[in-house]
């Protein structure tokens, strides 16, 4: 395959790690459909030999397309406070006041832009899933329901002026189009303006063999050698690094326009401490691959010894539950399968959409298994008035998967 490095357009062909063929991360097996089985899909991590960005290069997953959307950012309690903090700090570090304006970027349900908006500066969030858009305007915050891109950071500005500071937490890694996004905070980045970035930091997942963070959604593992050019590239440096704790690992960059700010000697050290981690090399990378498949072995090893000496072996995960036509309320599975059938069979698009926004669903995903486990063909599917078919994976008749949008 020829695929392109999203970070400098370099061809890509050196292989970090190949997990093999993965179920999607988030995706949900209902229990009667658990003997059929599930889509596999390639999880192949590249490492651009060039820039060293760390990328995936598949198929599009039909969980890229709404993963977020059942998500509400203020059910973990532990995000909001580190929203909270986040905002005290950013209010204190660059004076922000009631003349000031934040935006941030998949801005979700407000948790944290409800911290500024207390301390009565001005705000506005950019969020792509219009029903938890429509729960941050609820708690009084303004908020556009739209993809982030270089397009639209111009229009913003052009419609309400620049930004003073721009957030934009855990969204970077799940971004395709690098430098579109990234060119997006140059246009609406007031001239001493600052965003803040936070993204899981590459060093940590291959300090500590994370690689169960891998999936499909996630597609660049990211460190400050790889994304400095890219800012570079959009008129942005980063004048300043914090490392936090957050999600086995997390940098949060602080960029400017670039020539506007100096640089801490914070951004210098990380720099440091990802050359001495071997992060200049291609060989640094494609040995994690042998790593891996060294603790897959020794895992392996592990529990066929158990099995011969007698022992049992129980497994317990935690999925979060978002694929099929699952709702994030699994506690009540009578409700789900009433609000599947309704989504599924009914023609009542006003029931149809009572049903959707109850659950907080604006997609429905299909696949072989659960139509043949409702006795449905995918013709009546398309047929229904409330749904919009956004994505096909694979082919009818044999497997695949199909995203309709909830229109109703
Ligand atoms: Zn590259």
């Amino acid at each position: 395959m020829d695929h392109k490095c999203r970070g400098c357009g370099a061809a890509l062909s050196d292989v970090m790690v190949d997990l093999g063929p993965q179920p999607l991360a988030n995706s949900y097996v209902i229990p009667q459909n658990a003997h059929r089985g599930e889509l596999f899909i390639p999880l192949t991590v590249y490492v651009c030999a060039l820039c060293k960005l760390v990328q995936l290069h598949h198929e599009v997953p039909p969980s890229d397309i709404f993963s977020e959307y059942a998500y509400q950012s203020s059910w973990s309690d532990s995000w909001v406070e580190h929203a909270r903090r986040y905002v005290d700090l950013a209010t204190e570090r660059l004076g922000l006041n009631e003349g000031s304006k934040v935006v941030e970027i998949a801005s979700n349900d407000g948790y944290l832009l409800q911290w500024f908006v207390r301390k009565g500066i001005p705000v506005l969030g950019i969020e792509p899933a219009a029903n938890i858009a429509a729960i941050a305007e609820e708690r009084g915050i303004p908020s556009r329901v739209e993809f982030f891109e270089r397009a639209v950071g111009r229009q913003v500005r052009e419609e309400s002026g620049p930004a003073d500071l721009m957030v934009a937490n855990n969204v970077l890694a799940h971004v395709h189009e690098l430098h579109d996004f990234v060119g997006g905070f140059t246009e609406l980045l007031a001239p001493n303006g600052r965003a803040t970035i936070e993204f899981p930091h590459l060093l940590k997942l291959m300090e500590q063999v994370e690689f169960d963070t891998i999936y499909h959604e996630h597609f660049s593992y990211l460190s400050l050698l790889a994304l400095e050019p890219v800012f570079a590239a959009e008129g942005l440096s980063v004048v300043d690094v914090d490392e936090l704790s957050t999600h086995g690992g997390t940098l949060r960059v602080w960029l400017a326009h670039t020539g506007s700010a100096p640089e801490s000697p914070n951004v210098e050290r990380i720099r440091q401490a990802e050359a001495a981690a071997g992060l200049g090399d291609l060989a640094t990378y494609t040995q994690f691959g042998a790593t891996v498949a060294a603790h897959k072995r020794e895992i392996l090893r592990h529990l066929i010894d158990l099995v011969e000496s007698g022992k049992r072996v129980a497994a317990y995960g935690a999925r979060r539950i978002l694929l099929g036509a699952s709702f994030h309320a699994p506690s009540n599975s009578a409700e789900r399968e009433r609000a599947e059938d309704l989504l599924l069979r009914s023609d009542d698009s006003g029931a149809v959409g009572a049903a959707a926004r109850a659950h907080g669903v604006r997609y429905l995903v299909v696949t072989p298994a659960l139509l043949a486990g409702k006795g449905l063909e995918l013709e009546q599917i398309e047929a229904r008035r409330h749904l919009r078919r956004v994505h096909l994976t694979g082919r009818p008749g044999a497997e695949f998967v199909a995203i309709y949008e909830i229109t109703s």
